[in-house]
């Protein structure tokens, strides 16, 4: 029976230094000054513990392609050309190559679990898809894997590509993904909403889409959050649907805003801002007065949103930048979004833990409480408030109980 005792834990910033006793993978004692032994000790000496990091959108299929054909223009356009080029270049052995480096940094920065959305079209056909699902096994002992069935060429565009999801699904897929904006006209965009909300319903999964990705609402293909929530309350899904990006959301007037958001948290939708890729290729064209390009947080938490965010891309055409690590994109959402006081850098943080776990269905055996699975993080930092401005490393990443990365950093200054 192996055992793991944490002692002097920062769970809270208003609550005294606790220590968490796990057994066999499950948090089973939390309190001051326990008297349990353990197999393994280690003494936080009041660093900050979170719940292991949830990356709930990154695409590990097409990481590290930025060097093999960069995005000259910064459009969303070049970069899925760019990147569809390439695709027909891929061999097994090199998505698995850059995926599992995509895993073990993610790891290493602190997640414990990860929701992948591998391309499934005519191109890459069902190779991402299949590489995820190896190394959802070969690291079930260190990562949570889900893997979604994610249509970036389209589907009606892209042929085959629906019956390849499906299949996807039948293999393992955990979740049905899609793109409506990747269609050639709205009426193709709102058959493609359908034909996914179809699939999700006939196996039972939920939904997790790319949507509303633009800096206007000229193009009605890129304005779809409204006709989601309705679809969602329609078919029985609430709960169940994430949709990624939505800047768009970030052009709309306050008051048609203000209404849309709490339709949203009335219809259970999860919103997933990407903010690296966000902020790098919407305001594009602007002269003057740079627009941010994101989806308006604080406002949607305001209106009882849940409201995550993730990596998304880690060095290609769509960002050429990325670590997998989420404080640093918790640094550049809280930034952009205003969100500096303590209390709002701390929501910042449950984006990232407990507002994704809900997104990824997991909440029930996820967090710091007896019962819960032992998936814990230890942070060089004393605050939670100070972790998205300290960006500490991790120093102890625990998964099932069991300790799978152990690092620190020492430092001289003379
Ligand atoms: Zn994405």
């Amino acid at each position: 029976m192996k055992t793991l005792l944490i002692r002097n834990a920062r769970i809270r910033d208003d609550q005294d230094l606790q220590d968490i006793w796990m057994e066999e993978g499950v948090i089973r004692k939390i309190g001051s000054g326990l008297s349990a032994g353990a197999d393994r000790e280690i003494d936080c000496k009041g660093r900050v513990v979170l719940p292991g990091l949830v990356e709930g959108h990154i695409h590990p299929d097409k990481a590290f392609l930025e060097e093999r054909k960069p995005n000259v223009s910064g459009t969303l356009e070049e970069a899925i050309k760019n990147t569809g080029e390439l695709k027909a270049e891929y061999t097994y052995e090199d998505v698995y190559a850059r995926s599992e480096k995509v895993l073990k940094w993610a790891i290493a920065k602190g997640t414990t679990v990860m929701r992948a959305h591998p391309d499934v079209d005519h191109i890459e056909k069902l190779m991402g898809v299949e590489v995820l699902l190896e190394l959802k096994e070969v690291y079930k002992d260190k990562i949570d894997l889900q893997i979604v069935v994610f249509p970036q060429e389209g589907i009606l565009k892209s042929e085959g590509t629906l019956e390849r999801m499906e299949e996807g699904i039948l293999m393992g897929a955990d979740v049905v993904g899609g793109c409506p904006y990747n269609e050639k006209t709205l009426e193709d965009s709102i058959r493609h909403l359908e034909l996914v909300f179809d699939l999700a319903k006939k196996h039972e999964l939920p939904l997790d889409l790319h949507v509303d990705f633009a800096d206007h609402t000229e193009d009605p293909r890129y304005l779809l959050t409204d006709r989601i929530c309705d679809l969602t309350i329609e078919r029985g899904m609430q709960g169940r649907v994430t949709l990624g990006h939505v800047t768009t959301l970030g052009s709309l007037d306050l008051e048609e805003a203000s209404l849309l958001f709490a339709k949203i948290a009335h219809a259970g939708i999860t919103i997933m801002p990407l903010p690296a890729t966000d902020v790098y290729l919407n305001g594009r064209n602007d002269e003057k007065n740079v627009r941010r390009g994101m989806a308006p947080v604080r406002q949607m938490l305001e209106h009882g949103v849940n409201v995550a965010f993730a990596s998304n891309n880690i060095r290609n055409a769509f960002t050429p930048f990325g670590n997998a690590n989420l404080l640093l994109i918790g640094y550049l959402l809280a930034e952009t979004q205003f969100m500096g006081s303590a209390e709002q850098q701390r929501a910042v943080l449950d984006m990232i833990t407990y507002n994704a776990a809900k997104c990824l269905g997991i909440e029930e055996t996820y967090g710091i409480a007896e019962g819960k699975k032992a998936d814990l993080v230890v942070f060089d930092s004393l605050k939670l408030s100070d972790v998205i401005q300290d960006q500490p490393i991790a120093n102890y990443v625990i998964k099932a109980g069991r300790v799978i990365v152990e690092q620190s950093m020492n430092r001289t200054v003379e």
